[in-house]
């Protein structure tokens, strides 16, 4: 990897510390509020460890195969590792292990089966409850009108604790509309937390990507998911173009 691009993810992050610390102000937040994610699919791991060298402290991979073939090449001493894709329940056994959190438990199925492994194992595995802000059709995470059923289901639960909830709102470059979704998101979060359900708390709201992570900060994200605004536009083949 060349000088040039690693001076090219160093001066992404510096910007986007920057971005969110402004967010932060703007709403009358403290900066130290949000995390900020770096979301490492397609992206080798020579680069995703110079952006842990560079204080990244957390990263989110989609694909279950991906994570794992990358996972002992990364320094994760300091680093947590969360699975933020649809997963299958086929592919619990292997994630259990491996992540610190899984982002997109979007059914009692999946809960169950998240379960029965980490009882397994003897641990305690936290999640986030993927909501489907938009409601759109053939898009993952649980509807929003479905969400306190689905946490009040998960509570009764062993080995498994929510810690909050996590969304992907619909593509569309209205800030306004774009901003509606996160603040429904955020109504929910505070909707639940009021209800104070066992195993459930509402620390974390995972919300805002490269396009919309400001926005979403104004919302009340404590969490954002970066990729290609750290890493460079991922082309069609998967690689990133770092441009
Ligand atoms: C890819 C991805 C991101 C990051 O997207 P960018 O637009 O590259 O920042 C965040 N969250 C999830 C679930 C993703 O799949």
């Amino acid at each position: 990897m060349s000088e040039q691009e690693y001076t090219y993810i160093r001066d992404n992050l510096d910007r986007i510390r920057e971005r969110i610390a402004k967010a932060a102000i703007e709403c009358g937040r403290r900066p130290e509020e949000i995390q900020l994610m770096a979301v490492t699919k397609t992206v080798d791991p020579d680069r995703i460890n110079y952006a842990i060298e560079n204080g990244v402290t957390l990263i989110g991979e989609n694909r279950v195969q991906e994570m794992l073939s990358k996972k002992d090449s990364l320094k994760l001493e300091n680093c947590d590792l969360h699975i933020i894709g649809h997963l299958q329940t086929n592919k619990v056994k292997y994630v259990i292990p491996a992540v610190s959190t899984i982002q997109s438990v979007d059914s009692v199925k999946l809960a169950r089966e998240i379960s029965r492994y980490s009882e397994k194992q003897g641990v305690t595995t936290k999640v986030l409850v993927e909501v489907n802000i938009g409601g759109e059709e053939s898009k993952s995470g649980v509807r929003p009108e479905d969400t306190m059923k689905l946490l009040e289901e998960i509570s009764e639960i062993g080995n498994i604790q929510v810690g909050g909830l996590m969304t992907i709102p619909p593509i569309c470059d209205d800030s306004q509309k774009i901003r509606g979704y996160f603040r429904k998101l955020y109504k929910l979060f505070v909707d639940i937390e009021a209800k104070k359900i066992d195993n459930i708390s509402m620390g974390i709201l995972s919300m805002g990507m490269s396009d919309d992570y400001y926005e979403a900060i104004l919302e009340g994200a404590t969490m954002v998911r970066i990729g290609s605004a750290i890493f460079g536009k991922r082309d069609n083949t998967g690689r990133n173009s770092f441009k």
